[in-house]
Parts: C-alpha cells; sequence; structure tokens
C-alpha cells in the first residue's frame, strides 16, 4: 500500500471541522506530538461509485414484482456520510403486508413445499453464486446506505452473506440428516424483521435457512438501510426464484407491527432492540406462531494480567469500534485486572488515536458514519449520562466531516456498575472500561446486566477460559479473539438477548417443525 508520512495537518480531502462533541469532558491527551508521531497518513484510497446505478425509486417486492405502495407513499433513504439521499422507499401498510403475506401462502402451498428438497438447494446456491459476482457492487452500497466501511462491507459482510446461503444450500436436501430420526418439515409463512446495523447480513441470516427448511418468507428490512435488501430481491429475480417465495415490504416500525399482528403468519423471526423484542413477544403470546427474537447486548471483554497485552487490545478494539460500534455483541464493557490498569489505559488511549474516521467509501477508513441522526443523538445522550455520573471521557481527537453522523472512538474511565453506561446498550463506538481483582469477580460483574449475548476473555491460561466459559451467562464467549462468525456456528442469547439461535444447525432448527 501506498504510504507517506503524516504532516501535522489532516489531509485535504478530509476536511476538518468540528471538535468532538465532549470537548468539556474530555481528558486530554498528554503528548500531540505522540499522537502523530505513531501515525502513518495514507493516500486517499476510495471504492469507486460512478459505474453503480440506484433508482431514484425503489417499489416493493412482491409476488415476484416490483410493485407501487397500495398508499403512494415513499420515504428518503439518505448516505448518513454525506446526508445526501439516495433514493425513495415504498411505505408499505397492512393491504401491502397482506398482500406480501398471501403471495408467500399461495407460493408455499403451491410451489415451494412441492419442490424436491435439492431443487431448493440449487436454488439456493444459484443465489449464493450471484451475490458473490455482485459483491462488491453490493459492499459498496451497503457502505453508502449505511455508513460502514467498505473493508467491513467488502471483506466482512458480503463473504459472510455468501457463506450463508451457501452453507444453507448444502442443508436443504440433507434435514433428514440434519435431524437424525426425525421428520422435520417446514412451519409455512416466516416474517422477518431485522435491523440497519447488518442489512444484508441479517436478512441472509434469515432468508437462507428459511427457505432451505421448505418455508417462504416476508421480510421487513429497517427503514434507514432498505437498500440492498431491494437489490437482494433483483437477485431473487435473476435466480429464477418462483414468484412469492420472498417478498420485501419496506416500511418503518409500524410495516414491522403489521407484519407481527398478521394471523397468516407461521413464524416471526425478529432481530433488533430488546423494547421492541418485548412488544413482540407480547403481540405473539397465545398466538400459533413460532418465534425467535435476536436482541441486544452489553457484552464484557475480560482482561487478565497474563494475557498478551498487544494481541488483546487489538481485539478489544476491534470489538467495540468495528462497524462505529453497531454490532448487538459489541464488547462495549471491558473489565481489566487491576495489576494492568495503567498499562491498558496508556495502549488504548495511543491506540484510539490512530483509527482513522471519515469517508466509509475509502478503504483505509476504520470508523465510518453513524447510522441515522437518531442513533447519534443516542450514543450522545448516554456518553453524556456517563460524564454526569462521574465517568472520564477519553475520546480521538481526529477530525470529524462537516457533513453526515460522525463519532470519535472513545471510551469512558472511572464507570461503577451501576452507571447507566455500564448498564445500558449504547450502539456506538464507545467503551466503558472498569476494574477486577479475581476471576470470580469478574464474571460476576460481567453477569450484572440484564443482556447475555456475547463475552470475550483473555488470558494466557486455558483453565481460566474454561473456568469462565462456563460461568458467563452469553451465548458466545471467543477467547484471545473478537466478533468471529462462522455459518456453521449458532449465535444468540441468554437473559434479555433473546431466545432462538441463527446460524448453524439450531438456526435451520427454527424454520423446521422438527418432532
Ligand atoms: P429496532 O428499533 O428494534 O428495529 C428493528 C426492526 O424492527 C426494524 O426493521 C424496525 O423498523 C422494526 N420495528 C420497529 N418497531 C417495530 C414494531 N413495533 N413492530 C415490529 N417491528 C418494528 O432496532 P434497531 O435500532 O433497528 O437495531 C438495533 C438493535 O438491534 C440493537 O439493540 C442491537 O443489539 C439489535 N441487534 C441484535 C442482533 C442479534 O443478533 N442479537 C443483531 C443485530 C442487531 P424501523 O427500522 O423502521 O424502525
Ligand atoms: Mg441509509
Amino acid at each position: 500500500m501506498k504510504t507517506k508520512l503524516a504532516t501535522r495537518k489532516v489531509a485535504a480531502n478530509r476536511a476538518v471541522v468540528k471538535a468532538a462533541a465532549h470537548t468539556a469532558a474530555v481528558v486530554p491527551l498528554k503528548s500531540r506530538a505522540l499522537n502523530f508521531g505513531g501515525k502513518w497518513d495514507y493516500a486517499p484510497a476510495l471504492e469507486d461509485f460512478k459505474h453503480i446505478q440506484i433508482a431514484p425509486r425503489h417499489e416493493l417486492f412482491i409476488n415476484g414484482q416490483f410493485l407501487a405502495p397500495h398508499s403512494g407513499q415513499y420515504f428518503p433513504s439518505i448516505n448518513p456520510a454525506t446526508e445526501q439521499t439516495l433514493t425513495e422507499i415504498a411505505a408499505a401498510d397492512e393491504t401491502d403486508v397482506n398482500n406480501a403475506v398471501q403471495a408467500a401462502r399461495n407460493a408455499y402451498e403451491n410451489v415451494w413445499s412441492k419442490l424436491p428438497a435439492r431443487e431448493r438447494g440449487k436454488y439456493l446456491y444459484r443465489i449464493a453464486r450471484i451475490i458473490q459476482e455482485k459483491s462488491r457492487e453490493l459492499a459498496v452500497l451497503e457502505t453508502m446506505d449505511g455508513g460502514k466501511p467498505i473493508k467491513e462491507s467488502r471483506d466482512f459482510d458480503l463473504p459472510m452473506v455468501a457463506a450463508h446461503f451457501f452453507y444453507y444450500a448444502g442443508w436443504a436436501d440433507k434435514l433428514q440428516y440434519a435431524f437424525p430420526g426425525k421428520t422435520p418439515r417446514p412451519l409455512g409463512v416466516a416474517g422477518q424483521i431485522i435491523p440497519w446495523n447488518f442489512p444484508l447480513l441479517m436478512a441472509a441470516w434469515k432468508i437462507a435457512p428459511a427457505l432451505a427448511g421448505g418455508n417462504t418468507v416476508v421480510l421487513k428490512p429497517a427503514e434507514t438501510t432498505s437498500l440492498t435488501a431491494l437489490r437482494l430481491a433483483q437477485i431473487l429475480q435473476e435466480a429464477e426464484l418462483p414468484p412469492g417465495v420472498v417478498n420485501i415490504v419496506t416500511g418503518a416500525g409500524a410495516t414491522g407491527a403489521a407484519l407481527v399482528n398478521h394471523p397468516g403468519v407461521d413464524k416471526l423471526a425478529f432481530t433488533g432492540s430488546t423494547e421492541v423484542g418485548k412488544r413482540i413477544a407480547g403481540a405473539c403470546a397465545g398466538t400459533k406462531k413460532k418465534l425467535t427474537l435476536e436482541l441486544g447486548g452489553k457484552a464484557a471483554n475480560i482482561l487478565f494480567e497474563d494475557a498478551p497485552i498487544d494481541q488483546a487490545i487489538e481485539g478489544i478494539i476491534n470489538g467495540i469500534y468495528f462497524n462505529q460500534g453497531h454490532v448487538c455483541c459489541a464488547g462495549s464493557r471491558l473489565f481489566v485486572q487491576e495489576g494492568i490498569y495503567k498499562t491498558v489505559i496508556k495502549k488504548l488511549r495511543d491506540r484510539i488515536e490512530t483509527l482513522r474516521v471519515g469517508n466509509p467509501l475509502d478503504k483505509n477508513t476504520d470508523i465510518g458514519a453513524i447510522n441515522s441522526r437518531a442513533q447519534l443523538d443516542k450514543i450522545r445522550k448516554l456518553v453524556q449520562s456517563g460524564v454526569d455520573e462521574g465517568g472520564e471521557l477519553v475520546q480521538s481527537r481526529c477530525a470529524l466531516p462537516s457533513k453526515g453522523y460522525w463519532y470519535a472512538p472513545s471510551f469512558l474511565t472511572n464507570v461503577t456498575m451501576s452507571h447507566r453506561v455500564a448498564q445500558e446498550e449504547i450502539f456506538g463506538p464507545v467503551l466503558s472500561v472498569m476494574t477486577f481483582r479475581t476471576p470470580e469477580e469478574a464474571f460476576e460483574r460481567a453477569n450484572n446486566t440484564p443482556y447475555g449475548l456475547s463475552a470475550g476473555v483473555w488470558t494466557d491460561k486455558g483453565s481460566k477460559i474454561f473456568k469462565l466459559v462456563n460461568k458467563l451467562r452469553a451465548g458466545v464467549v471467543w477467547a484471545n479473539t473478537y466478533n468471529k462468525f462462522d455459518p456453521t456456528s449458532p449465535f444468540g442469547g441468554y437473559k434479555e438477548s433473546g431466545f432462538g439461535r441463527e446460524g448453524g444447525l439450531q438456526g435451520l432448527a427454527a424454520y423446521c417443525q422438527v418432532d
């Protein structure tokens, strides 16, 4: 990669505009020179997007066709890095949702459930291959619509999207081997509601196992990131998936609620906030609907004195600043063993200064744009509460672009377990640092949250890892690594992080009647 030494000027293409939001409360870093001394500047490396066509208007995808919404209403989808409107998206109302569920029912009864399983598998393989072919275009769109750095959408999201379709394609004609001694049957019509942090990946997590299991789908993407789901609809057309097998209804929360309340839905899969998840659980109680909920998280990274510290710092940085912290399993709490606290804080301070915040289409960018103004406001408010409750904020002094929604990588020290920042999901690039003395104290503190999605343990001792893995109430525990995913591995939460698993055989079982 072409590099040149940094001058103290920020590169011209990254206009310096505003200082970070909480300047007054920020603990100043001691040496500015040290900061720049450790950082090399890169020449801009922008991903080309001019060849990618974005239609000015996007319709609903129902029964294999793109259709105007019943209400005639559209809403804008913006690029959070520029605040420019990319396109208009159709707002589906109850009539549209009803049409989509009907289409899914017809396709289920007349086509999809009648197809030999190996034929269903062929469609899934075909979809996976087209996604691979178009992965660069899809990555650019994901980055433009959602704000995540291109190196993440290109190197993480898209390969994982294709991998999920390939993985479940393989199971489609082997269900009797997936569940030996059982007769797995499809559930029927699956309603699926997804959030904005991994738009295409969440769609893949939900659509691929549903189709492999013989179900049909009505998917509701998040309001701010519908674009790639609609591009996926074009891919489904190209793959000649029979009409109605997958339908996509775009819109806000009310569209999701219409899907939740529709009596023709047999299975509901929701990924999103715990608050909305609880409402959905209430709405489904007493109905025939099977439900899986993938909800929020407040993951703890536990760092022992005997861990390889530099490696751990990289993992912890990845765990919280990856995708701007818009990750349900983000390691937003760090518990450091007391003896290494000072060293760790110094290393964290130095490292956040070297993270590159800016144009998400630049291949060198580490931290892209916050997904929406509403989310940015939420992050600011929660950080302010941390400062008000006595936390000390350390924030990178990186320059933030003038347009768009940005938050500098930050961490809070002096945090106690009762502070809101230690309890509530922040969904932004902000880490809360606390300490512990013994392994018992570590897992007790880590478990002291209503959530239980994921956790990380950093130590040189395998025995400590095994001890903690058994004590941590979290669906996934990573040891000496973080944010590692694979389609064969189930993912899901304990406690208020939801129930049910996605990925692996467990994710397939969620779309099958297995008895
Ligand atoms: P959210 O507000 O709960 O929204 C999730 C989805 O539900 C969106 O499509 C949303 O539509 C829709 N929705 C909103 N209100 C609804 C209602 N009353 N009935 C039915 N659907 C409704 O969550 P978010 O802010 O988009 O996403 C962030 C959350 O997702 C975080 O809490 C994160 O931890 C969680 N998450 C969990 C996992 C996991 O696997 N456990 C993975 C990723 C994200 P609109 O977009 O129009 O509001
Ligand atoms: Mg957008």
